[in-house]
């Protein structure tokens, strides 16, 4: 289960806080020391913990989601940018370049640095973090001290002539240190690295900590060296004592704070401006801005107000888990992609098989998961498929298995997907339309079904013959390959022989193959390494499960990647002899504590479940599901587990420890393969990815 952070989401909370009072100075009013060390000592640990707690979670996936990363944060600093434009305008004058520079480094307002920060930082943190952790804090570390000397420590360090030169030429460029190359790298490695502190050295050094960097920033200012004052010798380590008091702290979930946070952070100067413009029309100037406090309190609860009118404005959206859902472990599909990659020759690509939504896995998400594990190349079974996964983003070579009709052909184009050739009249046709295709030759070697039959050469070479059709691919299916008796291991062999016949035929003729490739799961787990072969096209064996539980050769360490749950719905008891569900097909031979759950056969299981001996989990113990399978609803004997209620997750397929349901026990169960009970799940089932 994914961990939740309640206490690093409630931190987030005080950070903005925090944030507003840099933007506000509330104690300036009273005093001046005080209001130093509020907003410039205290308050300036708000954005490296922003910034820790993005690499803590970065770090987490392998940084496998730093491109959603960039991506999220360029939206919301676009937005925030557009947001205040006006204000820019209002102040006037920016040169074009100037434009650039605060685009890029500075930000467009003195709060919006923050995002392109983030998103150069990350960068760079992730770059550093191959070397290895403890010298990308090495490097990052560096990175901080330069910026350091050119922030609170700049009057010191620019006594030196050749350092005073070097500074001035970083503030050229940019007009503060505090930025995405000197600043947030190593707030970013630091949660990364996650430390945890036993938990009386942590408070211990938070506190020393905090009174050095106190300390640090009274005499640095005391000396008037400052040129700025967000960096401190000390900060990181105040940091690292707070970020594993907040570690250690969790329990719960509070995930609507960080909407919450990040609103009052892009908000609050738009309500410094209102606060400011209502106190001058209200003739309050006095109360509202000149009293220092009350005017931080104001742009602090005016900014949380507006956040929350935008939180509750935000259309409220049913819980993903509410009903029934499936649950994917991309950390199983990131494993089984690496497994399956070593198991095949070098030069060989895993082509990832996601026809029929990814088997029932959701084919979007497990498109964007492969591809953040390096997978270049998808299959789909027909051309709606294929456009969904480019609609959603998805790049790299998409083929089709499946006939596409010639009068789609556009769209074939349209969308850069590659086209397998059904038979030699596909191929004409196809190539009649006059598009440009990239085609893949399917070669029929046994199984009869699609492709030009292997050694029909002549049709072969006509599609050579035909210039819009690029052959980019060469394949066959095999159709026995999961099985080891003897009769169909021999036919697979003879499926192999015409293939790579044919494919040796072509190359002595000259004709570019393109890519090769024959094997599908079966063909990985029970073939020796086919070297010839630019492509393995997996399936099944992607999602961590087999087809049956028949043995194979080489098998494989692979885990599954789906879990099917429900929930409760209620609860009853039924006397002896009383009846439950359609047709009265249970009957309760004594008193019988049963349940009702919201799942069915339109979801995708088979109806025969129940009468085939099917069984669902249940706060770790087994229950048999018991009378007729409804469409959208299932029975479940619960006597043996009293505490069962309403709400509570029921298990289809999956661990609810200490009890495993395998897909594929479920599937022999009901006399199928797992490939057709997975790919049955309904689209009513939304996937929640962990
Ligand atoms: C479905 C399919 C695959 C994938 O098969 P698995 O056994 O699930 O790996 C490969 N090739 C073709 C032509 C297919 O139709």
């Amino acid at each position: 289960m994914k961990r939740s952070y309640p206490a690093l989401d409630m931190f987030r909370l005080i950070a903005a806080a925090l944030v507003v009072a840099i933007h506000t100075s509330p104690l300036s009013g009273l005093t001046e020391t005080g209001d130093f060390w509020l907003t410039r000592v205290l308050a300036r640990i708000a954005v490296p913990f922003f910034l820790m707690v993005s690499g803590y979670f970065l770090a987490q996936d392998n940084w496998n989601g730093t491109n959603r990363f960039l991506q999220k944060t360029l939206f919301l600093y676009a937005v925030s940018v557009i947001l205040y434009l006006p204000v820019n305008f209002y102040n006037g004058n920016i040169s074009g370049l100037d434009w650039v520079r605060r685009l890029l480094l500075d930000g467009t307002l003195y709060h919006l640095w923050y995002f392109p920060a983030a998103m150069l930082g990350v960068l760079i943190a992730r770059a550093l973090a191959r070397a290895g952790l403890p010298a990308a804090l090495a490097a990052a570390g560096v990175l901080y001290l330069i910026g350091l000397g050119g922030d609170s420590w700049y009057g010191i360090c620019t006594r030196i002539p050749a350092i005073n030169i070097f500074y001035n030429g970083i503030f050229s460029v940019c007009t503060y240190t505090r930025n995405g190359l000197f600043y947030a790298p190593l707030f970013l490695l630091l949660g990364a690295a996650g430390l945890r502190l036993c938990r009386g050295l942590a408070a211990a050094g938070g506190v020393l900590a905090l009174l050095a960097v106190s300390a640090e920033a009274l005499f640095l200012r005391a000396q008037n060296v400052q040129r700025h004052d967000s960096m401190y010798l000390f900060l990181p380590v105040l940091m690292v004592c707070l970020f594993s008091l907040l570690l250690e702290a969790n329990a719960g979930e509070r995930k609507s704070f960080r909407l919450f946070s990040l609103l009052i952070y892009i908000l609050h100067p738009m309500v410094i401006l209102l606060v400011r413009g209502g106190a001058k029309a209200a003739g309050l100037q006095t109360l509202l801005i000149e009293n220092s406090l009350v005017h931080y309190l104001a742009v602090l609860a005016g900014s949380s107000g507006l956040a929350y009118v935008l939180c509750f404005l935000r259309p409220a959206r049913p819980g993903a888990k509410a009903r029934a859902w499936r649950e994917l472990d991309l950390s199983a599909l990131r494993h089984n992609v690496h497994v399956l990659q070593s198991s095949l020759p070098a030069g060989c690509a895993l082509m990832g098989v996601v026809k029929a939504d990814a088997y029932g896995h959701g084919a979007v998400t497990v498109a964007r998961a492969l591809w953040r594990s390096g997978v270049r190349a998808f299959a789909v079974a027909c051309l709606t498929e294929g456009i969904a996964l480019r609609k959603a983003g998805i790049r790299g070579e998409i083929l089709i298995l499946g006939y596409t009709p010639p009068e789609e052909a556009a769209l074939l184009r349209r969308w850069r997907l590659s086209q397998m050739v059904a038979d030699a009249a596909h191929g004409q046709s196809l190539a009649d339309t006059g598009f440009p295709l990239r085609i893949h030759l399917g070669l029929d070697t046994g199984m009869h079904r699609l492709g030009l039959p292997a050694d029909d050469y002549a049709a072969i070479s006509a599609l050579y013959q035909r210039k819009n059709l690029k052959v980019v691919g060469i394949f066959s299916h095999l159709c026995v390959a999961d099985s080891l008796a003897e009769s169909d291991i021999a036919y697979t062999e003879a499926q192999l022989t015409r293939f790579y016949e044919t494919v040796a035929w072509l190359r002595a003729q000259g004709f570019p193959t393109g890519r090769v490739h024959i094997q599908a799961s079966y063909g990985v787990l029970n073939l020796p390494k086919q070297q010839s072969c630019g492509y393995a096209r997996v399936g099944i064996a992607l999602y961590g499960v087999r087809s049956n539980d028949a043995p194979v050769r080489r098998p494989l360490d692979l885990r599954p990647v789906l879990s099917l749950r429900a929930r409760v719905t209620s609860v009853r008891t039924l006397a002896a002899g009383e009846c439950a569900g359609y047709d009265r097909a249970f009957q309760a031979g004594r008193a019988t504590r049963i349940a009702a759950v919201s799942i069915g056969y339109a979801d995708g299981l088979p109806r025969s479940l129940p009468q085939m001996g099917g069984y669902v989990l249940l706060r770790g113990k087994k229950c048999p599901l018991i009378g007729r399978l409804c469409m959208d609803q299932a029975l479940i004997d619960v006597t043996g587990v009293p505490e069962a209620e309403t709400g509570d997750i029921v298990t289809l397929i999956g661990c609810d420890a200490p009890e495993m349901l395998r897909a594929e026990a479920l599937a022999v169960q009901c006399g199928t393969i797992t490939n057709e009970l997975l790919s049955r799940l309904g689209g009513r089932l939304p996937v929640v990815a962990r």
